[in-house]
C-alpha cells in the first residue's frame, strides 16, 4: 500500500479556511449568510426569485431561498444547449438538536429547554460540552416583521451527564439519553415555567438590542463554541463540528469563486434539510434547482428542447462525506473498500441506488481526478449494514441528469465534534475546480 503523507502548506491553508468558514457558520442560516457575503465579496450578484432576471455576459449570480439554501453560477461562453451545465450540490444542515417554539420550563428551581433532535446525531456527543444557540428569531416591526440572525458567543447552554455512579453500566451499555427527558439543556435558575420564558426570551432580547415582546418566533439550533482544531503530532487530522457536510459546502464555494472564463455554465447548489430526508421548498426534493435552470434558460433564450438539451449535456456531484477506515473498528467496513483520511476523494457506490454512482460517471470522476492530479478512493457499504443516502438519487432523479457521489473520508460522522484529513479539502476543491471548467 502506498500512502501519500506528505501535507502542503497549500492543503493546510485550504484546511484552515475551512475551520474558518464553520466556525463563522454555527446554524444552517449562518451558513448561507456566510456563503453570500463571500460570494459578494467576489463579485457575485444577488438575484431574488420574485423578480425578473437579466444577464450580463459571463455574470456570476447567487440566489437564496428562505434563507438555509443558496444557489451560485457563473454563466459559460458557449451557448446552454451546447454546453450544459456543471453542478455540485452540497449540504447546509447537520444533525443536532433544534429548540422548541415554547422550549423555557422550570424543574424544581433549574431553568431547562426543551429540544427537538433534527435529523440522526450520536446524541451522546452533546454531552459535557460548552454548547450555545444560533439561528434566527423573527421581530416584530409594526406592520410585519424582520428576521435577525442570532448567534450567542459564550456557552449558554449545557447537557452534563450523570455521574457513573448513577449510571454503572455506561461504560458497557453506552450512554442512552431518552429523547424527551434526557435531552432538555440547562441554562439558568428560575422558579416557575413563566420566569423561565422570561428569563430566556430577555436573552435573546438583549443580544438583538429588541424588546422582548416583540420576539414573534424562532429557529434555534444547537452548537459547540469549541473553534475548530488541527490535531495530531504532525497536524494531519481537522476537528470541527459539522464537517458533514460544511466541507463539501466550503470546496463547491470556492471551485465555483475560482471559476472564471469557462465554457459550460457552472453551478454550486446549498441545500438545507438534507439531513431529514430533502423533502422541503428549500430541500434538494424540492422545485429550488429546477426553478434556477429554468430561469438560467429564460434569461439566455435557451427554449424548452434546448433546457432539455443542456440537461443531457451535463453532469451533477453530490459532494457529501464519507466513512474513514477507524482502525479500532476494522470489522465494520467492506473489505478491500477501506477509505482513509489524506488520501483523496472517495467516490461512493451502491447499486441500490442509495448513492447516484454508476460505472460511467464513476469512470468520469475518475479521469477529473487524472486530469486534476489528485488522488481518489472507492468505497462501498457493508451488504449487511444499512447504507446512508444523500441528494444524489433525488437530483440525478429529478433533473434527469449524470450524477456521481463523492466525498472526504471523515471519523465520527455525526457526531458534534467529527474529524477530517488535512490534506483531502485541497484535493477536493481542485477536482471540483475541473468540473467547473470542464
Ligand atoms: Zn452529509
Amino acid at each position: 500500500m502506498t500512502l501519500q503523507l506528505n501535507i502542503t502548506p497549500q492543503a493546510k491553508a485550504s484546511a484552515q479556511a475551512l475551520l474558518d468558514y464553520i466556525d463563522t457558520s454555527p446554524s444552517p442560516w449562518h451558513v448561507v449568510a456566510t456563503t453570500a457575503a463571500m460570494l459578494k465579496a467576489n463579485g457575485f450578484k444577488s438575484l431574488r426569485e420574485n423578480e425578473p432576471w437579466q444577464f450580463k455576459k459571463n455574470g456570476r449570480y447567487f440566489v437564496v431561498r428562505d434563507g438555509a439554501s443558496i444557489i451560485a453560477f457563473v454563466l459559460g461562453k458557449q451557448p446552454t444547449a451546447e454546453a450544459g451545465f456543471r453542478m455540485v450540490g452540497a449540504h447546509t444542515d447537520s444533525p443536532g438538536l433544534r429548540i422548541k417554539p415554547k422550549a423555557a420550563q422550570s424543574n424544581e428551581g433549574i431553568a431547562q429547554l426543551g429540544v427537538e433532535v433534527y435529523g440522526g446525531p450520536i446524541l451522546a456527543t452533546f454531552t459535557d460540552r460548552d454548547l450555545s444557540l444560533a439561528g434566527r428569531v423573527n421581530v416584530r416591526n409594526g406592520n410585519g416583521f424582520d428576521t435577525h440572525l442570532i448567534q450567542f458567543d459564550q456557552s449558554v447552554v449545557r447537557l452534563p451527564n450523570l455521574a457513573i455512579h448513577m449510571n454503572r453500566e455506561v461504560n458497557d451499555k453506552g450512554l442512552v439519553l431518552n429523547k424527551q427527558t434526557g435531552l432538555p439543556l440547562i441554562f439558568g435558575l428560575s422558579p416557575n415555567h413563566e420566569e423561565a420564558y422570561a428569563l430566556f426570551t430577555n436573552k435573546i432580547a438583549q443580544q438583538l438590542n429588541i424588546a422582548a415582546k416583540d420576539i414573534l418566533t424562532w429557529d434555534l439550533n444547537v452548537y459547540d463554541t469549541q473553534k475548530g482544531s488541527f490535531w495530531g503530532v504532525d497536524e494531519d487530522f481537522i476537528a470541527n463540528s459539522q464537517l458533514d457536510n460544511l466541507a463539501s459546502c466550503h470546496a463547491a464555494l470556492c471551485a465555483l469563486l475560482d471559476t472564471h472564463d469557462q465554457e459550460a455554465t457552472a453551478i454550486c447548489a446549498l441545500f438545507d434539510h438534507e439531513e431529514v430526508g430533502s423533502e422541503s421548498a428549500t430541500g434538494a426534493g424540492g422545485s429550488f434547482m429546477q426553478d434556477i435552470i429554468q430561469r438560467i434558460c429564460s434569461a439566455t433564450d435557451t427554449n424548452e428542447e434546448g433546457r432539455l438539451r443542456a440537461l443531457a449535456n451535463s453532469f451533477f456531484i453530490s459532494a457529501d462525506m464519507a466513512h474513514a477506515f477507524h482502525p479500532n473498528h476494522a470489522g465494520v467496513y467492506e473489505p478491500c473498500h477501506h477509505v482513509r483520511v489524506n488520501q483523496g476523494p472517495v467516490i461512493k457506490t451502491n447499486v441500490n441506488q442509495r448513492y447516484s454512482t454508476n460505472a460511467d460517471t464513476a469512470a468520469h470522476f475518475i479521469q477529473l481526478c487524472e486530469r486534476a492530479g489528485v488522488p481518489y478512493q472507492q468505497y462501498a457499504h457493508r451488504t449487511d449494514l444499512g447504507c446512508g443516502s444523500t441528494i444524489g438519487p433525488i437530483i440525478a432523479s429529478r433533473l434527469g441528469v449524470a450524477s456521481v457521489d463523492v466525498g472526504n473520508a471523515m471519523w465520527a460522522m455525526h457526531s458534534v465534534r467529527e474529524s477530517a484529513g488535512v490534506a483531502d479539502h485541497l484535493s477536493m476543491t481542485t477536482v471540483l475546480t475541473h468540473h467547473f471548467k470542464s
